[in-house]
Formats: C-alpha cells, structure tokens, sequence
C-alpha cells in the first residue's frame, strides 16, 4: 500500500495535509467508523478519497448534490483515478460505463445519490462487486430536525448493515443534536471515531516580516529566545547549514537537518531534539514529521513556507504543550518568484497549475495580510473567528495607504517598457533614475520616466513586491525577471478598482521591523 502522504502529492498535489486532514484520514484507513466535524471549505473530500484509493474494493460516496458528484468525479478523473456516478443526471453510455468499470473492479468511487438506495438492487450490485467503504458526505441530511433533510438518507443504516463495511460520515453542521441524530441513524448509535476540533492554536503567535537581512532578522529572533527549543525552516539546504552554523557562532546550541544526510546522522538529530533542552534545529521540511515534543517554544520561517497548508502544520509543531509559542516567518519578492517558478516549471497540468497559483495568492495575502493575521488563516480553513489579540497586526496595526496611483503608475511604466523588465529597471525609470540602461532603451523618453518621485526606492520595491502579492504582475519564466501584467490588475489600471496596501511594509524596506520580544 502507497503511504498517505505520496499519495497527497502524487494523486491530489497537495505537499501538506489541512488540519485534522491526517489524523480523519488514518481512522478511515484503519477502517474504523468516521464522524468528522469541518467547515465547509475545509477539505472533507480528501478525507474519504483518498483513504479510498489506499483501501480495497469500491468505495461508496453518498451525496446529495448532484452536481457536486459530477465535479469531484471530473477532478478524480483528471487526476488518473478511476471515479464514476451514477445519478439521474447520467447518460446511458455513462451509466454503462460505470457498471463496466464495476464489474472489471477497476472503480475506486462510486457516487451515488441517495434516491439510488429505494431499490435494493443498488445493495445487489455493491456487495456482488465488493464495496469496501461509505462515505456519506453532508451526513448532517439523516436529521429530520435540520433543514436539509433527505429521507433516502435514512436507508444508508440499512446499506451499512448489508455491506457490513465501515462508514464514514462528513458534516459541517456541529451542533450536538444533530450529531446523536447522525450517531443514531447512521451507526445504529454505537460511537464512531468522532473528529470535531476547531482549528485554531490560540497559544502560538503569528508573525511574518518581510525580509531585510534574513540572516539578522534570524539570529535577533533567536537571540530573544536563548535557551528555548526552536526551529527553523530553511528553503533550501544549503541555507540550513550556513545559519546553523550562524547561530551556533551566536552562542546557541544549534544544528542543521535534511534531506541530504545521512538517515543515522538525522536519526541523530531528532533524539538530540527531543531529549535536550534548548536546541535549534535549522531544517528543511524534512524535519518534524516524526517529531513529538510537546515544549517547543518557537518555530521560524527564513524562507516562505510552500502554502498556507505547509505554513500551518510548521508552525503547528510549536507549544503543543498548550504555553505560549511564537512565530515568525520571513519573506520577500525573490521568495514569490521562486515559488511562482516552480509551479510554471513544474511538470503539472495547466488546472493543476493555476490552483498552485491560487494557493501561492492566499499565502501571500496572509503575508501581506492588512488586519488580523489569524482571521486571514483561519478564514482560508472555513472558520470565521473575531480579531485574535495574539498576532503582530493585532498587537501593531497595520498602517494602510491608498496605493491605487501608484500601482496604476508602476503598471504603466511595466506596459510601456513591454513587459520586458524587473522591478529594479522599472523603479530606476518610476522614479527619474538615468541609468546607462535607461538611457540606452530611451526610457528616459516615456512619459512615466520620473512621476514616481513622492516615493524613495526601497517604498517603490514594497510596492511591487505588494503588487506580485497580490497576482497584479508576476514574473516571466521565459524571460528572468521581466514583470508581466496579469487580468487581476486590469480593474486598477482601468480606473474601475482601488487598492489599498500597508504602509509598514513599505517602511519595512527601510529600518528594521521591531520583533516582539
Ligand atoms: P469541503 O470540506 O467543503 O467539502 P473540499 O473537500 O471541497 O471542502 O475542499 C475545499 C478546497 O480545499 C478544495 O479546493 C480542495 O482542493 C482544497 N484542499 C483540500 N485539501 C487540501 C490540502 N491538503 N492542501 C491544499 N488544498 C486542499
Ligand atoms: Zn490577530
């Protein structure tokens, strides 16, 4: 059997799981009966797909949305994994197809709508071609008491009974009464494996700052916390080394680990961790899987981490314990270009690759975050909780400006050079800068050249580093660097849409943000 975590990657290209993700998905492949509690948006389809290509036999998917059906069966296709429905939306070739597939026991999920279960023939078919799991998705329609009541829902005891195959039910509808309803009618009332934990971590304290000079910023963030365990992730591993080594010439007791060394040397590592007090591990995500400490009291970023998903379950590892723990994650323009490239040289399809933008974009606006950092993330996961008072912007609200002019300026000048620079050439030209390149393109000629001057460089470099955050330019692959507009910009250099971005990381560019000690 494929271990879980390949298969995230490999099958959905997810590279972390959501929270509460992992632990439903390994009661479901230990085939136990499954109620989990999420948000809408949080990611309950994964919970009972993927355990599904892990477990034998034909994993039955309940649903009542048939539409809903017919788009995660066009993902799962697309994504290599025989998926089929069969609802009153099919046609006969469809529906023939899915019989076919059953029979030769190649289907994976099937995705039946609930009315399927008045006739007994659909029981016939499941346990004649071997059903080895149910999954009823929006269980929360076995209530008679809720709004969305489904009576055909009330016959999937029965399919259970017969099947005799474990069953897990997924519901964003919490309250307590629904929940013995769905106790009751769909596992006869003996208590299922039951997941229902918000996801916030109130006592870890988000911050990120945007790189100045990393290396600092690092060992000042340490150096506040000498003597508490902590952890750093490093985008590469080369980087883990030199800032190990930085640290430890600070004085502290650190160490590097990677993917790269040897299994007795990180084996080596993770034991010092957990047994020593005090130790900084400088890593790459390789390190933390295994990882059961309950005190460790910080966790860094020297490098944007992949995705929210990624960001969440590193900062995660700190104060299990439930004490107080802090955060700090770095990042900076050359960070979006490097994850911006290696979704557009990935080997991923194009889809595939637009949803890896689309979760780059919501990590960074969580970087460039204009309120309340935990409401941003948690948002991201389904939840909306109030203002958290356990955050940088809570403890220092942002400073907000309108920058609509001067993104429409910078978007002209990016227009007028032919989408053929980077920002150094397009802020040398914003603000009146005659370089020997300017003068030679004649850039020196076009009527952008100089009405930037309000702002200095380093307030310019945040704004097109706020522009890339926020998907108005991205950069080039083809051409290193170069700044190329995107639609997301169109309605602010229209004139139709006005943008706000913070001040602070425009100042930012010039002294040091302060970190809280
Ligand atoms: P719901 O809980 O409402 O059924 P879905 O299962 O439809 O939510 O998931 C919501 C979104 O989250 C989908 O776009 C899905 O691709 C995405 N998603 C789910 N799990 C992950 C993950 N581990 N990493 C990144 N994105 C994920
Ligand atoms: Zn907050």
């Amino acid at each position: 059997m494929q271990h879980p975590r390949s298969l995230l990657a490999q099958v959905f290209g997810f590279d972390a799981f959501r929270p509460g993700q992992e632990e439903i998905v390994q009661a479901v492949l230990e085939g136990r009966d499954t109620l989990a509690i999420m948000p809408t948006g949080g990611g309950k389809s994964l919970c009972f797909q993927l355990p599904a290509l892990c477990r034998e036999g034909v994993t039955v998917v309940i649903s009542p949305l048939i539409a809903l059906m017919r788009d995660q069966v066009r993902s799962l296709r697309e994504a290599g994994v025989e998926a089929g429905a069969l609802t009153s939306g099919n046609t006969d070739e469809e529906t023939e197809a899915v019989f076919r597939a059953l029979d030769d026991r190649r289907l994976k999920l099937l995705y039946i709508a609930p009315e399927r279960l008045a006739s007994g023939a659909t029981t016939q078919m499941l346990r004649r071609v071997g059903c080895g799991l149910i999954a009823v998705d929006e269980a929360h329609c076995v209530s008679q008491w809720g709004h969305d009541f489904r009576p055909d829902y009330l016959r999937i005891g029965d399919l259970r009974r017969s099947l005799g195959v474990p069953l897990a039910a997924f519901t964003a509808t919490a309250d307590e009464e629904t929940r013995a309803e769905i106790v009751n009618r769909l596992f006869e009332g003996r208590e299922p494996a039951t997941f229902l934990r918000g996801f916030d971590r109130p006592n870890i304290h988000l911050a990120f700052a945007v790189k100045d000079n990393p290396r600092r910023q690092i060992l000042d963030f340490a150096a506040a916390r000498r003597g508490q365990s902590g952890i750093v992730y490093c985008g590469t591993r080369a980087k883990t080394e030199t800032l190990a080594q930085a640290l430890c010439e600070a004085g502290h007791a650190a160490c590097h680990y990677h993917g790269g060394m040897e299994a007795d040397e990180r084996r080596r590592v993770e034991v010092r961790f957990q047994q020593e007090d005090g130790l900084i591990v400088v890593a790459t995500v390789a390190f933390g899987m295994g990882i059961d400490k309950p005190d460790i009291r910080w966790v860094a970023h020297a490098d944007l981490p992949k995705s929210i998903e990624g960001y969440y379950q590193e900062i995660g590892r700190a104060g299990r314990d439930g004490a107080a723990a802090e955060t700090l994650t770095l990042f900076g323009p050359d960070d979006i270009r490097l994850r911006r490239g290696q979704i557009d040289e990935g080997l991923a399809p194009p889809d595939r690759k637009q949803a890896d933008h689309g979760r780059l974009n919501a990590l960074l606006g969580l970087a460039e975050a204009t309120g309340c950092r935990r409401q941003v993330l948690l948002r991201y996961f389904g939840e909306d909780p109030a203002p958290c008072g356990n955050c940088d912007l809570c403890d220092r609200p942002a400073l907000l400006f309108d920058a609509t002019e001067a993104v429409r300026k910078a978007l002209s000048a990016i227009l007028r050079t032919g989408e053929s620079f980077g920002a150094g050439h397009l802020i040398d030209i914003l603000t009146g800068q005659a370089t020997d390149k300017v003068r030679q393109r004649g850039h020196d000629a076009l009527p952008t050249f100089g009405v930037g001057r309000e702002l200095t460089k380093p307030a310019w470099g945040a704004v097109f580093r706020q522009m890339m955050g926020r998907d108005f330019v991205r950069p080039d692959p083809e051409r290193h660097g170069a700044l190329v507009m995107t639609d997301a910009a169109r309605p602010v250099l229209r004139g139709e849409e006005g943008v706000t971005f913070r001040r602070d990381s425009v100042a930012a560019a010039g002294p040091r943000p302060a970190v809280r000690a």
